[in-house]
């Protein structure tokens, strides 16, 4: 199995300390409906950056950017539903609550708190296991975003009174287009099989993200390439840029085809096996079969077991950390 390919990159078991077991996953992230990515109602622009186009071609243009947060909150509440629903969310230390993302009472046992990390108000906290950093659109962003202007709505659910005057525009909003491309790099530090066939799994079953409405924020992750290694992969805006560098140049157009940019991406990391720190690339057929792998994982009769089996690999160091906190409180005491 092509997981056991990386198994020299993969931990073991959970454990406290890293020891530099590195995969690198490479992301192809298309919005396929208009997607924005700000927070609602603060006027708050889309995120920009100037960068340098490509790696030999030097001009600067302004690129999208899909924050670390934009991407990895989603994904982690939708590896989070599965969790509830099979009740593998836990009671915060205190008993109060039970562990919910962006309150100070994560519960320090689940999953996703291991996993992912959490930083308790204090008490302690774990380092997130997943790496990722911005993600850049590999157009420019002037290519890439429109402009809607959104009415009010009167009773009559149209846009016009009684009178036939015109509602007053409410705000204009920036959106990017359908048909988006983002490059994107995740790094997975000292994770198990079971925890690597996990956070892909949420990577490959989100569809949601920015501002979310049943209307907006579509998009689908394809997963282009697998590497293990002691070091990270490239980072993304290099990626973008070696890309940008290899397209065609009657391609550098929105929409991009999806088909010429998947293959100048893969051509561009198929070079990263010498790089420094990297050892091994899957194939594109241990891709695939690593990718049946999490999907037969996460399939409706398999995944209950799953979750438990991964979740029970816990039991150890919440047993670790229990007692030491019991040993800390009598200490305490005396
Ligand atoms: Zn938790």
């Amino acid at each position: 199995m092509s997981i056991e390919k990386l198994q020299p990159f993969l931990a073991p078991t959970y454990e406290n300390f890293p020891k530099g077991r590195t995969i690198g996953v490479v992301v192809l992230r298309t919005t396929q409906s208009e997607t924005i990515f700000r927070t609602e109602g603060t006027g708050e622009a889309m995120c920009s950056e100037y960068v340098q186009a490509g790696v030999i071609d030097v001009t600067p243009i302004p690129r999208l950017v899909m924050t670390k947060r934009k991407q990895v909150a989603p994904e982690r509440r939708k590896g989070r539903e599965f969790l509830r629903v099979h009740e593998l969310l836990y009671k915060d230390p205190k008993g109060n609550s039970i562990c919910a993302l962006n309150t100070n009472a994560p519960c320090e046992k689940c999953i996703d708190c291991f996993l992912y990390g959490f930083a308790a108000g204090g008490e302690g906290a774990q380092k997130s296991r997943v790496w990722t950093e911005d993600a850049f659109s590999v157009l420019s962003s002037t290519d890439l975003m429109g402009e809607r202007t959104i009415n009010a709505i009167f009773e009559t659910g149209t846009m016009r009174d009684e009178d036939g005057k015109a509602s007053t525009a409410l705000n204009t909003s920036e959106y990017i287009k359908p048909g988006v491309h983002f490059l994107d790099i995740v790094t997975f530090k000292d994770v198990t099989a079971d925890e690597l066939r996990y956070a892909l799994s949420n990577i490959l079953l989100t569809t949601r993200y920015g501002a979310v409405s049943s209307r907006v924020g579509r998009m689908e992750n394809q997963i282009l390439g697998i590497f293990g290694g002691i070091a990270e992969l490239p980072s993304s805006l290099e990626l973008v840029q070696g890309v940008y560098d290899n397209l065609p140049a009657d391609h550098r157009e929105h929409p991009l085809n999806p088909e010429v940019l998947v293959s100048t991406a893969q051509a561009v990391i198929s070079t990263w096996r010498t790089r420094r720190g990297i050892s091994i690339q899957l194939s594109q057929s241990e891709l695939e079969e690593l990718i049946a792998d999490v999907d037969h994982h996460i399939s409706a009769d398999q995944q209950a077991s799953f979750l438990r089996r991964l979740d029970t690999s816990y039991e150890p160091m919440r047993k670790v950390k229990a007692d030491s906190k019991k040993k800390g409180k009598a200490k305490s005491e005396v």
